[in-house]
């Protein structure tokens, strides 16, 4: 991982937040590479979600809803983690955190940084929400949270929704938004943090027809990574068990990925059953039934969740691309990311900066950055410049050298198999083409 972390600081992926200020505490930003990558990471979701797909209405709602949201929705009641302070260190651990020898509050009980006895607090409840205040004044009938999740304002949509997209059930809605959680366990890079960005949907299907969805959305969002070039034999499900499950969900099952860290989840399919909508209806005073016209029945719908995190899945990506190899005797590190992902599609070099190769070079640039995120460069030996590239993940290298002055051709290298083709300049555009699906 630190090879990995340091390579995105180098590259320009991942930067921590404010860290000429020493950082803050799991709350990372994303460079000139790293916003490209994530952007086209959310694209694709988007594109097969909503654009592929005429059951799926898009959404983007605000990150600050009425606060009796998260009434409805459990949170202010529930999503709360037992901690435990030390009176001694001021440290603050997670109840059940493995490093605590003996049970918190009692005397016997050891704290795991300073090693005092005695010192832990009983474990506290503690809302990983963020609190703030709407308008001038802090007080309690002004608070509002950040939201911890996209669902619920999808939820509180999924009337204007329906009636304004006259879409008929089974449909989705599918939403990609900041949320923020004050995670007490935060940690390993962009894995967990507390802001980070959410890809859900949610499906809303008649009662009875929920295990069918459920197992289709399950397999759907499989195959989504798969086409991500995710390695398969690094992916696995993970069914919740009953101590796992939500009390209002039926099942759930974990997208898992092998991390550097062990087998975490990056994305959840959740088959959420009636509760999100009931609960609004009851807390809203609002009708939320849906009338099929057809059989003339009224039902709260059931709701088959896929929820992801942006974040994680750009770490999956980066962490199943990344490859150390030797070339020639040589260090290579490379990122083989698919390259409909990958943040810069092309790098163009002139091979030395005379004889008109680069004014060759930047013609050639300037018409190919109009379809792709290309990069040129002319700084350094030719060995150097394909190394950046291979560390930015860019799948391919153009070099403009004395034969293209001449007859117009270019060499194109593959970032992974290393081999250099020469094709007419003005195919460039198509070439890529053909290889970034
Ligand atoms: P975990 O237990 O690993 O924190 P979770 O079960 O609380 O995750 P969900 O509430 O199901 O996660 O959220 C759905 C997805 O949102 C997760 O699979 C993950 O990709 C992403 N996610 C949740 N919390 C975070 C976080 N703190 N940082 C980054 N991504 C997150």
């Amino acid at each position: 991982m630190e090879k990995l972390v340091s390579l995105a600081k180098r590259r320009g992926f991942v930067f921590q937040s404010s860290e000429i200020y020493g950082g803050l505490g799991s709350v990372w930003d994303y460079g000139p590479l790293g916003v490209e990558l994530k952007k086209n990471i959310k694209e694709r979701w988007w594109r097969s979600m909503v654009h592929d797909r005429e059951d799926i209405e898009g959404l983007d709602a605000a990150i600050l809803m009425h606060p009796k949201v998260w009434e409805a929705s459990g949170h202010v009641s529930g999503f709360t983690d037992p901690l435990v302070d030390c009176k001694h260190c001021k440290n603050r651990f997670r109840a059940d955190d493995p490093r605590i020898k003996g049970t918190p509050g009692e005397p016997t009980a050891q704290c795991p940084v300073c090693g005092s006895k005695g010192t832990l607090t009983a474990p506290r409840m503690f809302n990983l929400m963020f609190k703030t205040f709407m308008g001038p004044v802090e007080e309690a009938a002004a608070v509002v949270y950040l939201r911890p999740e996209t669902a619920q304002g999808i939820y509180v949509n999924y009337l204007n929704v329906l009636q304004s997209s006259r879409q008929k059930i089974p449909f989705g809605i599918a939403q990609i938004g900041k949320a923020f959680r004050n995670e007490i366990t935060p940690g390993n890079f962009i894995f967990r943090t507390r802001e980070f960005e959410q890809m859900e949907m949610q499906f809303f299907v008649k009662p009875g027809t929920d295990l069918e969805w459920f197992e289709f959305w399950r397999q759907e969002r499989m195959k989504w990574f798969a086409g991500l070039g995710v390695h398969a034999d690094k992916l696995r499900f993970h069914q919740h068990t009953k101590e796992e499950l939500a009390h209002y969900a039926k099942d759930a099952y974990d997208i898992q990925y092998d991390f550097p860290f062990g087998w975490q989840e990056f994305e959840g399919i959740h088959n959420r059953t009636n509760f999100d909508l009931s609960r609004h209806q009851e807390f809203s005073g609002k009708k939320l039934e849906y009338l099929d016209v057809a059989t003339n029945e009224r039902f709260i719908p059931y709701v088959v969740e896929t929820s992801a995190g942006a974040d994680r899945t750009t770490l999956v990506v980066m962490v199943d691309a990344y490859h150390e190899e030797e070339v020639e005797g040589e260090k290579r590190v490379v990122l083989r990311l698919h390259p409909a992902i990958a943040p810069l599609k092309a790098a163009v070099f002139p091979l030395v900066n005379k004889d008109g190769m680069p004014e060759l070079a930047r013609r050639i640039f300037d018409d190919l950055r109009k379809r792709y995120n290309t990069f040129y460069d002319d700084g350094g030996s030719i060995g150097r410049r394909y190394r950046r590239q291979d560390e930015a993940g860019t799948p391919f290298g153009i070099t403009i050298d004395g034969q293209s002055t001449q007859d117009g051709s270019v060499t194109v290298r593959d970032r992974d198999t290393l081999q250099q083709v020469r094709i007419a300049a003005d195919r460039l555009a198509g070439y890529v083409a053909e290889r970034i699906v």
